[in-house]
């Protein structure tokens, strides 16, 4: 289409050594969209989300995100624009309570300025009131209500799945990285990843997926990217991708 896409990255390369994680890769992703990412074992997805939030700096490659470019940007304004990323391996911290785990990941947000506000007590209790109430809104939306006051280290696979997206949407982004939702989680809970997701993305959340299991990617996705050995192999729609010879091929050789 004409329209100019949430996210827009081209010429992305990177190399570890002699290997080319990523080589000369593009992507793009379109507002309300669910757009997934696929690739086989080490094609260089979880570096191309690395590059897109400049969590690793790309040795070359332009990163245009809601109209302007991002790729000088340091990853925590990167989040603060609206582009957030969850991890494969979730980060929420153990020994806190999933609610206070979502409070936290507000607070990176405003950075310096939460601190300022501690000097005026009854502004704080108005902001950490709203953030907490914010905080329960999302953890309801993802199904974790009734964990709000558990530990976090107590979830199973797939709630640290939901930990981790609630986290994501207490920065109130635009777009959420997410990097392979249904990875180590109970079959029954992947559904309800896939339900949480779509539930936000009717609301206009626009989340860019890696994923390995096909099932999740082609009911859930508008577009598919495919990398493989950094390369972009092809894109479009799942149906196209699911019977693309050279997507098969590509896994099959593996
Ligand atoms: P998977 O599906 O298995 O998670 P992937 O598509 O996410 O794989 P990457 O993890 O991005 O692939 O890895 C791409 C290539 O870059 C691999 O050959 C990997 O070994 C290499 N690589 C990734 N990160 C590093 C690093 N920090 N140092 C050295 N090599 C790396």
């Amino acid at each position: 289409s004409s329209q100019v896409p949430l996210l827009a990255a081209s010429g992305m390369s990177k190399s570890f050594g002699g290997i080319k994680a990523v080589d000369n890769a593009e992507i793009q992703v379109a507002t309300g969209s669910i757009t997934g990412l696929i690739g086989p074992n080490g094609a260089g997805k979880t570096t191309l989300f690395n590059l897109l939030s400049n969590f690793i700096r790309p040795d070359k490659g332009k990163v245009v995100f809601d109209g302007e470019p991002i790729h000088h940007l340091p990853s925590y304004q990167i989040a603060q624009q609206g582009l957030v990323r969850t991890f494969q391996v979730a980060r929420a911290l153990s020994k806190l309570s999933v609610l206070e785990n979502m409070l936290l990941a507000a607070q990176k947000q405003t950075g310096e300025n939460f601190w300022q506000l501690q000097f005026q007590p009854h502004v704080v209790a108005k902001e950490e009131k709203q953030l907490e109430q914010q905080a329960l809104a999302i953890l309801e939306s993802v199904g974790l209500a009734h964990k709000a006051d558990d530990y976090a280290g107590g979830l199973s696979g797939g709630q640290r799945k939901l930990l981790e997206m609630g986290r994501a949407l207490m920065t109130n982004p635009k777009l959420i990285l997410l990097d392979e939702p249904a990875a180590g989680v109970n079959p029954r809970l992947i559904d309800e990843i896939c339900d949480r997701i779509v539930q936000w993305n009717r609301k206009g959340m626009t989340f860019l997926i890696i994923e390995h299991n096909m099932d999740v990617i082609m009911s859930l996705c508008d577009r598919v990217w495919v990398l493989a050995e950094g390369r972009n192999l092809a894109d479009g729609v799942p149906e196209e991708i699911q019977r693309n010879p050279k997507v098969l091929e590509a896994y099959l050789g593996k």
